[in-house]
C-alpha cells in the first residue's frame, strides 16, 4: 500500500533523512522507533508532503505521491494523527470530528462506526474542544481521521502523555484499525506496547533505518529494548 524507497528530505540545507526504505502493506500495523531527533516525524512529514524528499520515490497504492501536494495526498486516502493532536480549540468536538470528513476511494467511517471504537465520544460531541483531556483529544483526533476515509493512517506518538490504561486503549484502537484492512504506521516511544501490537517494525537511528524486521522478532532483541527504552 505505501512504498518509500531512498527517500532523502532536508530542512533547509540541514539533511534529515539518508536513504530510508519502508513499506506498509494494506492492514498491516508497522511501528517506526528510535531515539529522540532519529527522524521519525520527518519520514511521516515526507510521505504527507510537509516536508516533501528531495530525492527517492513514495508510492501509495501504485501512484507516486513524493511531490504531490499535502491536500491531494490526504484525498488520496492517507490520514493523519498528529502528535500535538491538532484540534481546533475553540470548536465543538462534533465540528471538529466533521472537519475529517470527506469521500476517497477507500471506506468511509460513519459516525456511528466511529462511536462504536470510542463510546465516550458519542457523549463529548457539544463539548468545547478546548476543555477535553489529552486522552479525548486522541479520541477525537483518530475519529477524524477515520471519518476521512483512510486506507492509510499515520499516528505520531499516540500514546505520549497518557496514563498506562489509556496507553493500552490506543494499541487495542492500532489492533482494530489493522484488523479493519488499515495500513497503519506509528511512532511510538512505548517501545515494549508498540512491538506487542504491530507486525512489523523499523529502528530509525541519524536519518537512516538501521534495524528492520517482524516486531515479534524486534521485541525479544532485549539489547534492542534497553537501547530504545
Ligand atoms: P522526536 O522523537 O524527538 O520527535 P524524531 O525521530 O521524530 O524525534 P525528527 O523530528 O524527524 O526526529 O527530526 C530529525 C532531524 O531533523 C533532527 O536532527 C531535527 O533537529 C531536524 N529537524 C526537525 N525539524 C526541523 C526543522 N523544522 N528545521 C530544521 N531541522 C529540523
Amino acid at each position: 500500500m505505501l512504498e518509500i524507497q531512498g527517500i532523502e528530505t532536508f530542512y533547509g540545507e540541514t539533511q534529515a533523512l539518508f536513504g530510508v526504505d519502508l513499506s506498509v502493506g494494506k492492514g498491516e500495523a508497522v511501528a517506526l522507533l528510535g531515539p529522540n531527533g532519529a527522524g521519525k516525524t520527518t519520514v511521516l512529514r515526507s510521505i504527507l508532503g510537509l516536508t516533501p524528499a528531495r530525492r527517492g520515490a513514495i508510492r501509495f497504492g501504485g501512484s507516486e505521491i513524493t511531490r504531490a501536494a499535502t491536500s491531494d495526498i490526504a484525498r488520496a486516502g492517507i490520514g493523519w494523527v498528529p502528535d500535538d493532536r491538532r484540534i481546533f480549540p475553540a470548536l465543538k468536538v462534533r465540528t471538529n470530528l466533521q472537519l475529517g470528513k470527506k469521500k476517497t476511494a477507500f471506506r468511509s467511517w460513519s459516525e456511528k462506526e466511529v462511536f462504536g471504537l470510542f463510546p465516550a465520544l458519542e457523549y463529548l460531541l457539544d463539548r468545547d474542544s478546548e476543555n477535553l483531556s489529552g486522552g479525548e483529544m486522541q479520541m477525537v483526533a483518530i475519529g477524524r481521521a477515520l471519518l476521512g476515509g483512510p486506507g492509510l493512517v499515520l499516528l505520531d506518538e499516540p500514546s505520549q502523555g497518557l496514563a498506562p490504561k489509556l496507553v493500552q486503549d490506543v494499541m487495542k484502537t492500532i489492533a482494530r484499525l489493522r484488523d479493519e484492512g488499515i495500513g497503519v504506521l506509528v511512532v511510538e516511544q512505548n517501545v515494549r506496547s508498540a512491538l506487542a501490537v504491530c507486525d512489523r517494525a523499523y529502528v530509525i537511528r541519524g536519518g537512516r533505518v538501521v534495524r528492520h524486521g517482524p516486531a515479534k522478532a524486534l521485541l525479544e532483541d532485549a539489547r534492542l529494548l534497553g537501547e530504545l527504552s
